[in-house]
């Protein structure tokens, strides 16, 4: 029996997650389920796989989950701090699959088990990439990529060298304006940016795959935890979503990885590596797709490939106050407050702002300054936007 726990059981990733223990219910002892909000989901799914632990990230939710739970014997808990605790509960194998920085703290929780930490929370590597990785070896844990493109060249890697990996790229779907003209990108809706043309995925994933926040986190991502040189990786278009990555070697090789845009696939293959099992993903028939196209993004389109660019160059805590500051966009405009392509200006004016004064690649990395850091690049994010709404 392997121990599981679900970080973000409730979420797009953690039900895909969920769906797969369920499939094999002996094989698995769950250990904990942590949500948010969604305490009819969270309490359902701890009853259904027999948890031993449910927690909700909210202080407030915590009646209402006890009252859920009541005469189930399953142990109740909520706040920030419950769900850290409940990474640290012994477990096999952890899925980080918290939405944003919040994931941060309680993937390293679990890393300081030794366990095998599925990573879905990019957020974690982008924000405190060295940290993360180094707490992985300081305690001999496993960190399993679970973002598609990371677990395709994860998987393109099996067996390599990575001294003769050349490149590697990631492929976008473009997200939902990819084939808008440019000047209408100004006043697309919350609700248009909310379709994804491939994924169903969580919104704030969804509508930053329309801006490109999304990969440029991945490139980011890519970036941190391949330890693979900024101009060695490259995103490009592939409206089809069926070619996730691919890697390319030192004799012109290219390795890619082709499945179905359906993430149990990366999911499964975290869950079970170093095997491969049957996973029940639609398998594709390739004369029947024809044929798949790619093209360049438009960094006229796409500002926040730009700004992936720049956090790479400039490293340390860049990738703390990108993160944050377009977590603080993502939430103006999910809320009303800025346009779509505003999101990559209040980035763009925060990362000048603090790169300039607060010394993102001077201040050494731990967990205190990168939280310090998030915070600030809201409160920045914050400003820029409200002195916006002010002179407009
Ligand atoms: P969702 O928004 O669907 O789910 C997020 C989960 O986190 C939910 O369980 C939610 O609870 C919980 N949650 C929200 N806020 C907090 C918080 N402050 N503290 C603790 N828990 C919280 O997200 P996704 O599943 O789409 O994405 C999860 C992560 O995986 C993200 O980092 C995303 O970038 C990454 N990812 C997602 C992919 C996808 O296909 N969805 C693909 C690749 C990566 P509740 O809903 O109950 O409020
Ligand atoms: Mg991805």
């Amino acid at each position: 029996m392997k121990r599981v726990s679900v970080l973000g059981a409730t979420g797009s990733i953690g039900q895909n997650t969920l769906d797969l223990i369920a499939r094999a219910p002996d094989d698995y002892e769950v250990v904990a389920l942590t949500g948010g909000r969604n305490l009819d989901q969270l309490a359902a799914d701890a009853v259904r796989l027999r948890a031993r632990r449910a927690v909700t990230c909210h202080d407030d939710a915590y009646s209402a989950l006890k009252e859920r739970l009541a005469g189930t014997g399953i142990a109740v808990a909520a706040g920030a701090a419950a769900v850290a605790e409940a990474a640290t509960e012994p477990a096999d194998w952890v899925m980080s699959a918290i939405v944003g920085a919040a994931g941060l703290v309680p993937g390293i929780e679990a890393l300081k088990q030794g366990t095998s930490l599925a990573l879905a929370n990019k957020e974690s590597l982008v924000t405190a990439g060295a940290l993360v990785l180094g707490t992985a070896r300081a305690h001999g844990a496993t960190i399993l990529p679970v973002d598609s493109e990371h677990s395709a060249v994860f998987q393109a890697l099996v067996g390599e060298d990575m001294a003769a990996v050349e490149r590697i790229i990631i492929t976008a779907s473009g997200g939902a304006f990819r084939d808008w003209p440019l000047e209408r990108l100004a006043t697309a809706t919350l609700a248009e940016a909310s379709q994804h043309p491939n994924w169903a995925m969580g919104q704030r994933i969804t509508i930053d795959s329309a801006s490109m926040f999304n990969k440029a986190l991945e490139l980011i991502e890519a970036h941190e935890f391949f330890g693979v040189a900024p101009d060695r990786i490259e995103a490009v278009i592939h409206p089809e979503s069926l070619i996730h990555a691919l890697v390319g070697f030192n004799d012109g090789a290219l390795m890619a990885h082709v499945g179905p845009p359906d993430m149990r696939h990366a999911i499964g293959y975290a869950l079970h590596w170093p095997e491969r099992r049957h996973l029940p993903v639609a398998r594709l028939d390739l004369a029947q797709i024809g044929q798949m196209t790619f093209r360049a993004p438009d960094l006229d389109r796409y500002p926040a490939l730009g700004l992936a660019r720049r956090v790479m160059e400039q490293g340390g805590l860049t990738g703390a106050a990108f993160n944050g500051a377009k977590e603080r966009a993502l939430d103006a405009f999910i809320a009303g407050h800025i346009g779509f392509l505003d999101m990559s200006r209040v980035v763009t004016e925060v990362l000048d702002k603090m790169s300039s004064q607060d010394g993102l690649q001077n201040v050494a990395m731990s967990l205190d300054t990168v939280l310090h850091t998030d915070r600030l690049a809201r409160v920045r994010a914050d400003e820029a936007i409200a002195q916006w709404n002010e002179s407009a």
